[in-house]
């Protein structure tokens, strides 16, 4: 009888399309642990599930669509950032929410980024970096996909997104890995209440990739080295956080204007 009931109850039941599960995520992806943060800011700023709409695009990350029980769009032509601007246009007491991959983003995506930011877009942007922008087989593209060889057998390097995204006019700007949720949850919290660009990168892995190159074992693996090799600081100067030139993954809240 207990057993049923925690079946049947889950505290973000209103917020989950039941039959999106099991989740299509792999066990331990960060992009599981985004959507729960989201989804209990989302609570605890007791904003009405009509009020709010998520956008998302392409592979693993645009599956947040799917299983959210909120208005959501999914973007497959690339057009994710410009369609949520027009979204939030047509609404304006709409919180606008958009999770991006690296292919939405610096495939297709980074004009509108960079364009929404300069006209200080009212969006909360979660861009779930997991370094991973594999187009085909054996083709990649933008530079960020760490330590992945590109069609010049040449590895391509991860980008200084939280910098790209102060560069361009955010109000908000904030970097975490899923094994800091609670932190990540009060980001949220932080950008949904916050009038402007918001930017929130998620460092998250990708157990199929990684761990097929034999660079991570497993979640656990790599929530520990998320745990080790993270040092927090609030209000680092953007241009110091870009990944290629550090040991340690700084995470923290870097930008916060009003
Ligand atoms: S671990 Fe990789 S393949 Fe699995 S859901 Fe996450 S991004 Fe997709």
């Amino acid at each position: 009888m207990i057993r049923s009931s925690i079946e049947r109850y889950h505290p973000a039941d209103s917020f989950l399309h039941a039959d999106s599960f099991p989740s299509v995520w792999c066990q331990g992806c960060g992009i599981g642990t985004a959507v729960y943060a989201f989804i209990e800011a989302v609570k605890e700023e007791n904003i009405s599930p009509k009020k709010i709409g998520v956008v998302s695009g392409i592979g693993c990350t645009g599956k947040v669509s799917e299983c959210l029980k909120l208005k959501t769009y999914s973007v497959i032509d690339g057009n994710v950032v410009d369609y949520a601007v027009q979204l939030k246009k047509k609404d304006q007491d709409l919180t606008v929410a958009v999770f991006l991959n690296n292919a939405d983003f610096l495939l297709s995506g980074a004009k509108d980024f960079i364009e929404a930011g300069k006209r200080g877009a009212n969006l909360i942007i979660i861009y779930v970096n997991n370094f991973i922008c594999v187009i085909s087989e054996n083709k990649v593209f933008p530079i960020t996909p760490f330590m992945r060889m590109s069609i010049d057998n040449e590895f391509e390097l991860p980008f200084n997104i939280p910098h790209l995204a102060k560069s361009c006019g955010a109000s908000y700007v904030a970097r975490w890995t899923p094994i800091h949720a609670g932190w990540m949850k009060y980001s949220l919290i932080e950008a949904i209440s916050k009038k402007g660009y918001s930017m929130i990168e998620v460092i998250s892995p990708c157990l199929i990739y990684d761990g097929n190159d034999g660079r991570i074992q497993d979640a656990v693996d790599r929530m520990k080295f998320y745990n080790d090799n993270s040092v927090m600081k609030n209000e680092e100067p953007t241009e110091n956080l870009d990944l290629r030139s550090q040991n340690k993954v700084i995470i923290g809240k870097f930008v916060d204007f009003e």
